[in-house]
């Protein structure tokens, strides 16, 4: 902690940034996000195993981003949310200096972007999280049993928004789920409309999700939606060989087309 609050420190007193993007004080459960301008602030960051939220999220918001440059503190869901954005043409170096925070708590301040992707594949393939595990179950299940499954959890849904809103990759202006020329998913909160914008996200998702998991713990209902998007990202690793986050190249297998595509999807 005390590294971090160091190099924080002299990045804002530098005026290298603007604003600190890091994790304060929150629950005994949750840290929670703030955003440090001034050295007093800088004091209030914090770094354990309570700092679960995909900070990444706040690079995207308009909000945030009219405060000025940016520094975040950035966790290995963090990095690679970061290489997911720049590869997509959101993130650039002169939008941010990020500040690593490795597993035992050290800090590398990156250079630059490329240094980030270095950093990242040189940890190599991440390792299967335990949502992995709990997708693989669900797998097991017979098709009517699964079906069945995802009703109930997906007919819960208020539609209150909150698994987008937390989500580094939906940035998108205006969301489909708000068009009413034409209305392709339906405004209310009922199970064939659900099913509709569960779908949609899963799909806008698919390539891209890294698989933080923020989405399904800022759901206030406790719908495992995450394990949706991390479904697809499954079966793009094992169709592509390919995971999100992992790379500063333009190569999405959903947005790519490759004339030696193996495309055994087409019966
Ligand atoms: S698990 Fe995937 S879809 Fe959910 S917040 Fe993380 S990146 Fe987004
Ligand atoms: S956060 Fe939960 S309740 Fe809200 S829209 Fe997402 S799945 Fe539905």
């Amino acid at each position: 902690m005390e590294a971090l609050r160091k190099k924080a420190h002299e990045i804002i007193t530098g005026g290298q940034v603007k604003v600190i993007i890091g994790y304060g004080e929150g629950s005994p459960e949750r840290a929670r996000a703030i955003f440090a301008q001034t050295p007093a602030e800088v004091d209030q960051l914090i770094f354990d195993q309570r700092c679960l939220q995909n900070l990444a999220v706040y690079l995207m918001k308009p909000e945030v981003k009219a405060l000025g440059k940016m520094a975040i503190t950035a966790s290995k869901n963090v990095l690679r949310s970061i290489l997911q954005l720049a590869s997509e043409n959101q993130l650039t170096d002169a939008d941010l200096v990020v500040i690593g925070i490795t597993d035992d708590g050290g800090v590398i301040e990156f250079p630059n972007l490329q240094a980030v992707e270095e950093h990242i594949k040189a940890a190599g393939t991440p390792a299967k999280n335990e949502d992995r595990a709990r997708i693989e179950e669900i797998d097991k299940k017979p098709l009517e049993e699964r079906w069945q499954y995802w009703q109930e959890q997906l007919s819960a849904c208020v539609k209150c928004y909150a698994c987008r809103s937390a989500c580094p990759m939906c940035y998108c202006t205006r969301c489909t789920v708000e068009c009413n020329q034409p209305q392709w998913i339906p405004a209310p909160s009922h199970h064939l409309g659900n099913l509709e914008w569960h779908i949609m996200r899963a799909m806008h998702l698919t390539g891209r999700c890294i698989e933080c998991g923020e989405c399904g713990r800022a759901c206030p209902l406790g719908l495992p939606i995450n394990l949706l998007t991390q479904k697809l990202a499954a079966e793009i690793e094992s169709q592509f060989d390919w995971q999100a986050g992992m790379s500063l190249k333009v190569e999405n297998p959903l947005s790519t087309f490759k004339p030696d595509d193996k495309e055994n999807f087409i019966k």
